[in-house]
């Protein structure tokens, strides 16, 4: 399966030109010519992996979205030809045998897979944000080991953080890391983890300083942890309102034991990881609510041009026609939202500020356009016969995971408020 993969990827970086593209996106920064002015044209290389990721989308994940949503089984086949294509991991770095993309490049491909399912985009971006800490916190060893495990075969990994009693306050986690000896003793429960009961690693936070006062940035540590370590019990599959083909859990640890090689960084260093990886997660999951975004545009406007009332087409009710006006408006300025979000963490900047601005936008107009798709179709609209009530149950989480939209106002306002406080 690995040479497969292999020769597949190398075929299509052929085809492609994905690894040059990698090497030009590691060229984006504030000093190369390609950032000296101000540019929309994306290269050659970049239009031909986004119509990678577009044609693989629209031909092989969007004609059986709808069957994935009503068995909610986990998508594996997709998630397989996604790792052959090299649409999955784009951003591990070349030396553990990734792509190497930059945040920039694999926003496209996230945008192109929620076009035809948010819950198998889902799935695959959900690695990225159990990866990142390990990218930007792992030592050698531990890039190599867990990152390489992740592009020899088509596995996955999850980041658990939230628990039953905290999610958006996330310094109240109660899960606790006890040192003895060269292990960590891991007890604990976590909630929601997605790719929980698929995932072959976590990266898991936990509290090791149990002093009550010990200031956040300090108690906590981030740990890799391996999925078949004995006292790992995955919860049952959550029925969720949309999304459902994507693996959600609770996973309980007791007494789970992990190697100190496996702390990412070092003991007290896990808060500012887990929150640090949210810079560069953000800008992708708003690629992902803006592909819902314009699946539901699409659909609606289709439907608009057949359908007709009162003798004339939908699209020619002049109300109707400025319905989809502001939706192509919402979805054109989410997507510059995520594309700037992406572009200065590719710049080498911190991107705290455009991620939030990134992330709380497009999950909030992917709800309004795609409410609005099923209002276009009226009452076609809220039967499952019709894409749209997928498109609207899909897009609701945008507003709640990996920070909620409450949560990115307040980023918002902290960063920017900051500002004048010098
Ligand atoms: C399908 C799904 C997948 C998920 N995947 C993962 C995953 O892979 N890994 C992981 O670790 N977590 C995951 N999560 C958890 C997700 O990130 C949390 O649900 C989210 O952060 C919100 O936390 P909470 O559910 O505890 O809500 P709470 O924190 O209890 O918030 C409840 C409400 O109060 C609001 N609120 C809370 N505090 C404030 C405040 N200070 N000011 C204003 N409003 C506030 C919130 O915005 C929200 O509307 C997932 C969740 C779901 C549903």
């Amino acid at each position: 399966m690995a040479a497969l993969r292999v020769s597949r990827v190398i075929r299509t970086i052929a085809t492609c030109g994905w690894r040059a593209q990698s090497s030009q996106a590691t060229a984006t920064s504030p000093k190369s010519k390609h950032a000296a002015g101000f540019c929309f044209e994306l290269t050659d290389e970049q239009k031909e992996f986004q119509a990678t990721a577009r044609k693989f989308a629209r031909e092989e994940i969007l004609p059986v979205a709808a069957q994935y949503d009503r068995s909610g089984e986990y998508p594996v086949p997709l998630i397989k030809r996604a790792w052959e294509l090299g649409l999955m991991n784009t951003h591990i770095p070349e030396s553990y045998g990734g792509l190497g993309l930059g945040c920039f490049d694999s926003c496209f491909i996230t945008e192109e897979l929620a076009y035809g399912c948010t819950g198998v985009q889902t799935a695959i971006e959900a690695n990225t944000l159990g990866q990142v800490p390990v990218i930007i916190a792992g030592n050698e060893h531990q890039k190599k080991k867990y990152l390489g495990r992740l592009t020899e075969e088509p596995l996955m990994c999850a980041y658990c953080v939230t628990e039953p009693g905290a999610g958006s306050d996330v310094a109240g986690l109660k899960t606790r890391a006890e040192k003895k000896g060269d292990e960590y003793i891991i007890n604990g429960q976590k909630m929601w983890i997605t790719n929980g009961g698929k995932a072959n690693w976590y990266f898991l936070l936990a509290r090791s300083d149990p002093d009550p006062k010990a200031p956040t940035s300090k108690a906590f540590t981030g740990f890799i942890v391996e999925a078949d370590s004995p006292g790992v019990q995955l919860g049952r599959k959550e029925l969720n309102m949309g999304q459902r083909c994507s693996d959600t859990r609770g996973i309980v640890f007791e007494d789970v034991r992990v190697p100190k090689e496996n702390v990412l960084l070092g003991e007290g260093a896990g808060f500012k990881i887990a929150m640090g990886a949210f810079d560069k997660t953000r800008p992708p999951v708003a690629a992902g609510a803006v592909g819902l975004a314009q699946r539901a545009l699409d659909e609606a406007t289709r439907y608009a041009l057949e359908r007709k009332t009162f003798g004339k087409i939908l699209a020619e009710h002049q109300a109707v026609s400025f319905m989809l006006a502001e939706m192509a408006m919402k979805v054109e300025i989410a997507r510059l939202a995520y594309q700037r979000a992406a572009w200065e963490v590719d710049a080498g900047r911190r991107n705290t500020y455009y991620a939030s601005i990134a992330k709380a936008y497009a999950g909030d107009i992917a709800n309004q356009v795609a409410s609005d798709a099923v209002q276009i179709f009226g009452g076609n609209g809220f039967n499952s016969e019709y894409p749209v009530e997928k498109l609207m149950r899909d897009a609701k989480i945008f507003q709640i995971y990996e920070g909620t939209a409450q949560i990115q106002r307040l980023i918002v306002a902290r960063e920017y408020i900051g500002k004048f406080k010098g």
